[in-house]
């Protein structure tokens, strides 16, 4: 589980960080963030570095190396980082993911957003175009 300041909850304990022995790092991050005056809030990172912050594509294909994030559906390229970052900013306040109970719930929201990019995508592309009127400067041109 990661964190970003300038939120609020304390986080919960996983099972992982219990398991792992790490399980003190919640406290910690607790104890730090009030010496410095700062709020800290869980977010839920499951994916977070395989995820698409364009299209919500989520694949481990989209990690061709550990720097690179190379989306396979929108071809959208930064650093890795750069990219997973973004999602975790993004998911502060996340009721939807935060409701998943495990990580399969989770790439199911994701892929469900991803869905509903395409449709957004697809719905620009095919919206109307407004055509010119064809000129009646043309017409009168062939007639004359
Ligand atoms: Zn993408």
């Amino acid at each position: 589980m990661k964190t970003c300041r300038k939120v609020t909850r304390q986080p919960p304990t996983s099972s992982y960080l219990k398991a792992s022995n790490l399980g003190h790092i919640p406290q910690q991050i607790v104890w730090n963030s009030q010496k410095r005056g700062v709020q800290a809030t869980p977010v839920i990172a499951a994916y977070s570095s395989q995820e698409c912050s364009v299209c919500h594509y989520t694949d481990r294909k989209n990690r061709p190396d550990q720097r690179t994030f190379r989306c396979q559906v929108c071809g959208f390229e930064a650093h890795a980082d750069t990219n997973g970052s973004l999602n975790i900013s993004r998911r502060i306040g996340d009721t939807q993911l935060r409701a998943c109970k495990d990580r399969t719930a989770i790439k199911a929201v994701l892929m469900q957003r991803h869905e509903a990019w395409k449709q957004q995508q697809a719905s620009e592309h095919n919206r109307p175009v407004k055509r010119r009127k064809r000129g009646t400067s043309s017409s009168s041109l062939t007639s004359l």
